[in-house]
């Protein structure tokens, strides 16, 4: 392989974002919104539900904000009940799965021979199956990437008999998984930044503890945008900050930029005018507490 070629179209690797089904049950074949398929789910297929077991379902912030919401439960109480706490392989972060029921079929909690009893608020993985999404991180100069979908052809899967028509964009369309999709975007840059940005470098526990809280506890967040000094410290335009107010999807957006910037030191927020230039007075007034008048190339040596 040429250099050239190697530098520019040689892929990382692929990153799945969003899938239920099995991976081994993947059909390789990268589709666009535009790809067509058949299928159709309902609760006259025969496999109803079967779908709904033995699976692994992430929860990422929003999928999770309404669900707990649906149930009228605050952020720790339904991950006290529904939720499993997993660290990711590839980022080492901290994120919520649904637990399944202690049965034999390991059930969603949430399913029953109805149907689902949370349709309305499913989690956005049951509404993109058996689409699946992933990304492949190139390995060029640029670091870009390219967001695909992909299908699961799982055998007791019978929607794959019936006799409907959809593009992906459709079906998604169809599902309601563009607002999830948006909704949780920002969070997702998070969880790739964190991989790009050191992929197996754990932070320390007080940052991912940080994460942790600040991704899945809006109410939390909230109270730490206006119950602390966070408004004395960022300029948030007085527009936005009546839409953050009475909004909670414009509060989760703030979080995401917040985390960033706790976890990147990336400039998402500005800080309003003079905070910087204190909070440098305040560390060297600390600094020269601490080490007197010993120049900076010195600290660090034991005396
Ligand atoms: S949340 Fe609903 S759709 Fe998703 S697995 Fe559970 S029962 Fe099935
Ligand atoms: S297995 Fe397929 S067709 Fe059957 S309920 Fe699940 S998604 Fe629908």
């Amino acid at each position: 392989m040429s250099k050239k070629k190697k530098e520019t179209t040689e892929i990382d690797e692929t990153d799945i974002l969003i899938s239920k089904g099995k991976n081994d049950k993947v059909v390789p074949v990268k589709l666009t919104k535009d790809s067509r398929f058949k299928f159709r789910c309902h609760p006259k297929v025969r496999c109803f539900t079967a779908c709904c077991s033995n699976v692994n379902i992430a929860l990422p912030p929003y999928d999770l904000l309404r669900l707990r919401r649906r149930l009228g439960l605050t952020a720790d109480e339904f991950i006290k009940q529904y939720g499993d706490i997993q660290v990711l392989d590839k980022t080492l972060l901290p994120v919520v799965t649904l637990r399944m029921r202690d049965d034999e079929k390991k059930s969603c909690p949430f399913v029953t021979p109805e149907g689902c009893t949370v349709y309305e608020d499913r989690p956005n993985i049951c509404r993109y199956y058996p689409v699946g999404m992933a990304t492949l991180r190139k390995l060029d100069a640029q670091g870009g990437k390219d967001e695909f979908y992909f299908m699961t052809k799982e055998d007791h899967c019978k929607g794959f008999e019936e006799d409907h028509q959809w593009t992906i964009g459709e079906w998604r369309a169809d599902q309601g998984a563009d607002l999830y999709d948006e909704m949780n975007r920002g969070w997702m840059e998070i969880l790739i930044k964190k991989k790009s940005h050191g992929q197996g470098k754990e932070f320390p526990e007080i940052k991912n503890e940080m994460f942790f809280k600040m991704s899945f506890d809006l109410d939390y967040f909230r109270a730490f945008v206006f119950n602390s000094t966070f408004l004395e410290i960022y300029d948030i335009p007085a527009d936005r900050l009546e839409r953050i107010q009475g909004d909670d999807m414009e509060l989760l957006k703030l979080s995401f930029e917040w985390i960033r910037q706790a976890m990147f030191a990336e400039e998402t927020l500005k800080f309003k005018e003079g905070v910087l230039e204190k909070r440098k007075e305040r560390s060297d007034t600390t600094m020269r507490k601490v080490y007197g008048n010993k120049p900076k190339t010195q600290i660090g040596d034991i005396d």
